[in-house]
């Protein structure tokens, strides 16, 4: 462990800190951003009102357009001069949100990529072949912090040139990578083509995220680099990369989240009501510690659900992984679908490789989705017994009828470094 006495803290006392360190938080945004003290007086809300995070729910949300509305620097707690770095989201849905960082946020930043990276397998002494982009996405420069400051040695390819990322994975032989799992598949994918076997390159660690993915990717990623394959977790607007992570040796029960930092509760996305543990809903963050751009109740989009792990090694809460973003929910014929249900599906069905997209189109005047999805290598793509299993699988585990188009191998676009989008939307609304 990176920090055994944060992440193993006895839950009491995991509170206690919380608790102390939202008090503070919600003295200063009160007294520095103007859009908070704005939203507390409001409602007559005052700081001293929330004493602990089971107050939490008396503070309205914030949400992406309110981080629109006082774009770029007007939600920044601290002054430009103590300031020290500043990213944006990578615009996946409209205009980018700016955030920043001090110092110490700074600090925060790498200590809980080292912690995520410690968890994902890797150790002081390993190198990091990191193909997430650099620049204003925190993806690149978020892992490269935390990286050295667990003691690595960064590879800072960034994404892209997958050539070259092939070049470096074989002879410099970094233990770790960490990229999108859509660009792992890719890179999986081309060694494949060129005949490499991944048993020779010395990595065995992936560490991936900033895309929603399943256990159909995992497998693929895994079988094809030969590494054992983790989530990561995070939004620039909590801090970046870092926010959870799965461990290397619980996979499948989820990813811890970093709690001591970054509040999480789940809620009712159309009441907003918090959830119990255990249900899914809309993810929520309070940025605990953050200095230069705190954040109360964010409400991230994404859907998941919390829940605490008995059997785990750590005591911080842990997350399901991410469904979807709610504002990337499809809703066809009054059914919520998010690409990832049609991606568990695949995985379900020999055959058929996690390479595939939805296509949403108009058929007279109703939503129709065709699902595109390749298959492996030896099967026909006309082999309708394939086609229909897929769809009735579809019919009955989603409760949608889907078209189904079966494509050769590498028909269906890659990702080509960064996040891939999955669904292709030609209702031209
Ligand atoms: P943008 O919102 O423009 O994509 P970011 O680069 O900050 O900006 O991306 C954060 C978002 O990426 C998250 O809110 C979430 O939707 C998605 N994301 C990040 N990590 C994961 C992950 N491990 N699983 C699923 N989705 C993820």
């Amino acid at each position: 462990m990176y920090n055994p006495k944060i992440e193993k803290m006895p839950l009491e006392a995991l509170r206690a800190l919380q608790n102390e360190r939202l008090s503070a938080l919600v003295n200063r945004v009160y007294q520095t951003v103007r859009f908070y003290k704005k939203q507390f007086d409001q409602i007559g809300l005052h700081p001293a009102d929330i004493r602990s995070v089971e107050d939490l729910h008396k503070i309205p949300f914030t949400k992406k357009s309110d981080l629109r509305a006082n774009y770029p620097y007007q939600l920044f707690a601290k002054p430009m001069a103590e300031i020290r770095r500043i990213h944006a989201s990578s615009g996946t849905t409209g205009k980018p949100t700016v955030v920043g960082y001090t110092q110490k946020d700074l600090d925060v930043f790498d200590e809980v990529v080292a912690r995520s990276l410690y968890c994902a397998g890797a150790r002081p002494g390993m190198k990091l072949h990191n193909a997430y982009g650099y620049g204003l996405f925190t993806g690149g420069l978020g892992m490269h912090g935390g990286a050295t400051k667990l003691g690595m040695a960064v590879i800072p390819v960034s994404g892209g040139m997958t050539e070259r990322q092939l070049t470096i994975l074989q002879d410099f032989a970094p233990e770790v990578m960490c990229c999108t799992p859509s660009y792992a598949q890719t890179l999986s994918e081309e060694f494949a083509k060129r005949g490499i076997d991944t048993k020779d390159l010395a990595v065995k660690y992936a560490v991936l995220g900033a895309e929603p993915w399943t256990e159909a990717i995992r497998q693929q990623v895994e079988a094809g680099l030969q590494v054992d394959a983790t989530n990561i977790y995070g939004l620039s607007e909590i801090i970046g990369p870092g926010v959870s992570q799965e461990d290397v040796e619980e996979k499948g029960t989820g990813s811890y989240i970093w709690e001591d930092h970054f509040f999480p509760e789940v809620v009712d996305k159309d009441t907003g009501l918090a959830l119990p543990y255990g249900e899914e809903g809309v993810l929520v963050f309070t940025t605990l510690t953050k200095e230069a751009f705190p954040l109360l109740r964010y409400w991230t989009n994404d859907i998941c659900s919390i829940y605490y792990d008995k059997n785990a090694k750590r005591t911080h809460i842990k997350m399901s992984p991410i469904k979807g973003r709610s504002d990337d929910m499809l809703i066809i014929r009054g059914v919520n679908l998010f690409h990832t249900q049609v991606e568990e599906v695949i995985h379900q069905i020999a055959f058929l490789s996690p390479n595939y997209r939805l296509i949403v189109e108009k058929k007279g005047a109703m939503d129709a989705v065709r699902v595109e999805v390749e298959t492996s290598k030896e099967i026909d793509i006309n082999n309708q017994d394939l086609i229909n299993n897929l769809r009735q699988k579809i019919k009955d585990t989603i409760g949608l009828s889907m078209d189904i188009e079966l494509k050769v191998p590498h028909s269906i676009p890659r990702s080509q470094g960064g996040k891939l989008s999955r669904i292709l939307d030609k209702r031209g609304r």
